[in-house]
């Protein structure tokens, strides 16, 4: 049997960035430290941190007063920000950039008097994130049926549309294609929300799936980037499946396999990868052949607040 390891795969800038932040602030303030939301969506991540001491909040008032707060990679709405600060906590904002700029687009069209289609998951904590940036601004969309439902006229000109950053590259130009065809004059973005990071994992899926019988995706089910990548490989017509880690794996997915693609979505810990690459070269007797698609250099700094913090704690 072949592996195809593709790459790029797993971690990308905002996920380095975010988890990179938490063990800083862990390293800073010791625990308990409290991150709102997962800090990204891998339950391996999650889990890792919940050891060190982290606790991991779905409300801002879980998180004590005068107590530390880390903002996932997903990005909060400003209202989450404004309750943080009512409750005297120190906030560390870990949300990736990429994510920033879709709110401050957000922010900047809705204050132009645009009505704003947010092409994502209702739901998903980055959508929920965007749309607290302009509530009464936005409507989402997530589907093409969903525009036709619009009740907007279709001669309006002040429309734009934006996207969540780790959509399907196919699933939003269906929908973009939708809006368009109904809404002639609705105005782009300036520059793509899909993410370079979504967009070259997706890319890399459709460039090799094709030469596999079986694709493995590893990222948890709450993973929009490794959800969307089982489903590229599907659609190119290879059989895929999504695994958290090598337990989740079934010795019968590989009767008549004689090549495997194996990728993992922006959240992933390599390590995961790897112990299914060994596992399936000891148990299969498998060759690993890697092929790079696309060559990625992408760095965030670690933030600002978390810099502040290191200074006042050595201070
Ligand atoms: S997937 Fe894209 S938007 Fe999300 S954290 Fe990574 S780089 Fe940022």
């Amino acid at each position: 049997m072949q592996i195809l390891l593709a790459n790029p795969r797993g971690f990308c800038a905002g996920v380095i960035m975010a988890i990179d932040t938490v063990d800083q602030a862990l390293k800073i303030v010791g625990a308990p430290l409290y991150v709102y939301h997962e800090i990204v969506h891998n339950r391996h991540v999650v889990d890792h941190f919940i050891k060190r001491g982290v606790t991991f909040v779905d409300t801002i008032d879980e998180v004590p007063e005068k107590g530390t707060v880390v903002f996932s990679a997903h990005g909060v709405s400003p209202a989450v920000r404004q309750r943080a600060q009512a409750r005297g906590c120190t906030m560390i904002d870990a949300t990736c950039p990429l994510v920033t700029k879709v709110h401050m687009e957000a922010i900047r069209y809705a204050r132009q008097g645009y009505r704003i289609l947010l092409i994502g998951h209702a739901g998903h904590d980055e959508v929920v994130g965007t749309v607290g940036e302009a509530p009464g601004a936005i409507t989402i969309v997530e589907s093409p049926d969903d525009v036709a439902k619009l009740d907007i006229d279709t001669d309006a000109d002040n429309l734009v549309y934006l996207t969540q950053t780790t959509l399907s590259m196919d699933d939003a130009n269906v929908i973009i294609e939708a809006i368009k065809k109904r809404f002639p004059n609705v105005k782009a973005p300036p520059s793509e929300d899909i993410c370079y990071a979504t967009t070259n994992r997706q890319h890399a899926v459709r460039v090799l799936a094709h030469q596999a019988d079986l694709v493995i995706v590893v990222g948890s089910k709450n993973s929009s980037n490794s959800v969307r990548l089982t489903e590229i490989a599907e659609n190119s017509g290879t059989r895929a499946v999504l695994v958290d880690d090598k337990s989740e794996i079934d010795r019968t997915w590989f009767e008549g396999v004689e090549s495997v693609l194996v990728t993992a979505g922006a959240s992933a810990p390599e390590y995961l990868v790897s112990e299914i690459v060994e596992m399936l070269k000891r148990d299969f007797g498998a060759e690993l052949d890697e092929h790079t698609v696309t060559e990625e250099d992408m760095h965030f700094e670690l933030p600002r607040s978390l810099r502040v913090l290191r200074q006042n704690a050595t201070a």
